[in-house]
């Protein structure tokens, strides 16, 4: 089984604090920065990404963030 690294975060509310505030601490960066949060497979904890969700996901994630 895949050991996953990333951080966790037991909670979307906790990876959603956690990601806006990376988002205004980076604002004035370019480059790879977390851009949304996934509930992961492997450790089913939430993580941090930086890819981009799509579609209804995606408008669901503006929402929040
Ligand atoms: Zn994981």
């Amino acid at each position: 089984m895949a050991k996953c690294i990333k951080v966790k975060y037991p909670n979307s509310r906790k990876a959603i604090c956690a990601l806006r505030a990376i988002r205004s601490k980076n604002a004035h960066r370019s480059g790879k920065q977390p851009v949304a949060i996934h509930l992961c497979g492997f450790c089913h904890v939430w993580h941090l990404t930086s890819h981009k969700p799509a579609g209804k996901v995606a408008r669901q994630w503006n929402a929040l963030i």
